[in-house]
């Protein structure tokens, strides 16, 4: 990318991270499964690498690649959404106080609740979508606040800008889980200074490899303690997981655009579907959040979520129907997925007993339109 203007995001997801490799040409990146790295015969690393939980070169291209991709300094990628969340979370020292929106996804206030309090980081479960609570609940020692939005399952939309804004007022750091809306929704220019991504999700976007990567706007002193945390710590991604996640990122933007397309027309048949108690998909004018929505996100991705009538056994009866969908847990890949969520979360969950999340994949929308209304009609 030789000449000055920024290219589009389209034009960076292709080549960001990407060099022809100097030796044979391959336009493609080899996959670097070597651990260990030859050293001069000075005893230096002049080339850069050493052992590979420190670095190797697949990692290496995913970080530079989503890292210019999302518009940050730099990034650090890991074995899994949460391995990176965790290394975020232990960057803090024991007595600060995290901020944490009480819709974020389950796992990541579980990680809080269940491992971090007993290391005495202290949190607040907040509803990050009502401005005047995050105000009252910073304290002096809070350091970090966690937004995620649309947050899971629910998608309720938290204002990126004006969270950031109270956040460094109290000069603590806004991390965004922008697992859901990658390219759609952009943190840093809103005001984040790290946004975290569970890769396994769009960015691998074919439901076959684990990921998690932290993106830095700067490359700050917060940001060299998660670097230290993943060279000592080694929850590290293999070369091929890198690979894979990379390959993945070369197709992002199209494929969020085609996500959020059919998820759109998907909503708006479920939204006037007479079994259909509710819909959640912040693309709707009916969405509570959605005028903030629409402000902060270009299209508004392939997830939603909606509550058939009469409560979870019927809702149950409308996943095991459906012949396109499959039933399983996790988002983004191309194809399409229904998940009952109360029973995957267990006691503790917050999700209403009706409630159906379906990845919207790749397939024709009339195609999933035509799956559900037959899921629906019994
Ligand atoms: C899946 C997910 C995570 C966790 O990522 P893993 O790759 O499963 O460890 C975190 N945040 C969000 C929003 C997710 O969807």
């Amino acid at each position: 990318m030789k000449h000055g203007r920024r290219p589009h995001i389209e034009t960076i997801a292709v080549h960001a991270g990407q060099e022809i490799e100097a030796g044979t040409g391959a336009v493609t990146p080899p996959i670097y499964l070597s651990t260990t790295f030859e050293r001069d015969v000075e005893g230096t690393y002049s080339r850069g690498f050493m052992y590979s939980r420190n670095d190797n070169p697949n990692r290496q291209a995913l970080e530079r690649g989503v890292a210019t991709l999302e518009g940050g300094e730099a990034a650090a990628a890991f074995g899994s959404g949460m391995a990176a969340g965790m290394a975020i979370f232990q960057a803090l020292n024991a007595a600060d106080h995290v901020l944490a929106h009480a819709d974020a996804y389950y796992g990541m206030t579980r990680l809080l609740r269940e491992l971090f309090l007993r290391w005495k980081l202290e949190a607040d479960f907040i509803d990050m979508s009502d401005l005047a609570a995050v105000k009252r609940a910073v304290r002096a020692n809070t350091r970090l606040a966690w937004i995620e939005t649309p947050s899971n399952p629910l998608w309720r939309i938290v204002d990126i800008k004006a969270v950031a804004e109270i956040v460094h007022e109290a000069a603590a750091i806004c991390v965004c889980d922008n697992t859901c809306t990658p390219t759609l929704q952009r943190p840093f220019e809103l005001g984040a200074d790290i946004v975290h991504y569970s890769t396994t999700k769009y960015f691998g976007g074919h439901c076959d490899v684990l990921g998690g990567i932290a993106v830095s706007k700067k490359e700050d002193e917060f940001f060299q303690r998660i670097r230290a945390i993943q060279y000592v710590g080694g929850a590290v991604p293999s070369p091929f997981d890198c690979w894979l996640i990379l390959r993945g990122m070369r197709t992002l933007p199209w494929r969020m655009r085609a996500h959020s397309e059919n998820a759109m027309k998907v909503a708006q048949f479920l939204a006037q579907h007479p079994r259909v108690e509710r819909v959640y998909y912040p693309g709707l004018p009916s969405h509570a959040g959605h005028e903030i929505a629409r402000k902060q996100m270009s299209m508004f991705s392939g997830m939603l979520s909606f509550e058939v009538k009469g409560g979870r056994d019927p809702a149950m009866q409308v996943a095991a129907r459906t012949k396109i969908f499959t039933r399983a847990t996790s988002l983004g890949g191309v194809e399409s997925l229904i998940e009952h969520r109360a029973s995957i979360e267990g006691a503790a969950s917050r999700s209403p007993e009706g409630l159906l999340r379906v990845s919207i994949g790749l397939e024709n929308a009339e195609d999933l339109i035509a799956d559900l209304s037959e899921a629906l009609a019994g």
